[in-house]
């Protein structure tokens, strides 16, 4: 059996007049985060953990953030693709752990609506995806509510001829 880790990273700047999704979750909110696509940062981080666990480069190279087709994309596109990378190359994504870091908004009980949203998007079963949420404290710019990150972890396994 070879099995892989892959791990996704991503920040967004919070900003006035655009929408506040997180993985793949619309939420109620005067702020949003700045970006090309829809900006869902836990989405960005997922898809680099996919294609970081079977080396297949990061999300810049496959979704260049300049180009016009991913405008205000919804970036389960971006995880869709990056999972079919995943299975092009043999392999199957056995689990999925996040953490959010955000000041604004408390995840709270929508933290079941994000993992369920990620499940839909992976075809997983219940209980292959974790999403955690760290407030900032009040440090630094996650704390000041200037930025909202993610950080993604997956685990890919092959079997291999015997
Ligand atoms: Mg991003």
């Amino acid at each position: 059996m070879d099995i892989r880790t892959g791990i996704g990273h991503d920040t967004h700047r919070v900003t006035a007049g655009r929408p506040l999704i997180l993985g793949g979750v619309a939420f109620e909110s005067d702020v949003g985060l700045e970006g090309h696509s829809d900006a869902d940062c836990l989405l960005h981080a997922l898809c680099d953990a996919l294609l970081g666990a079977v080396g297949a480069g990061d999300i810049g190279e496959h979704f260049p953030d300049n180009d016009p087709r991913y405008r205000g994309a919804a970036s389960s596109i971006f995880v869709t693709r990056a999972h079919e990378i995943v299975r092009e190359r043999g392999y199957t994504l056995s689990n999925v752990d996040c953490i959010v870091f955000a000041e604004r908004p408390r995840l709270g009980e929508r933290k079941r609506a994000i993992c369920e949203s990620i499940e839909r998007i992976l075809g997983l079963p219940a209980g292959r995806v974790g999403v955690k949420a760290k407030s900032g404290e009040g440090v630094g710019s996650i704390g000041r509510g200037e930025a909202i990150a993610a950080l993604v972890t997956v685990l890919v396994t092959k079997e291999l001829p015997a």
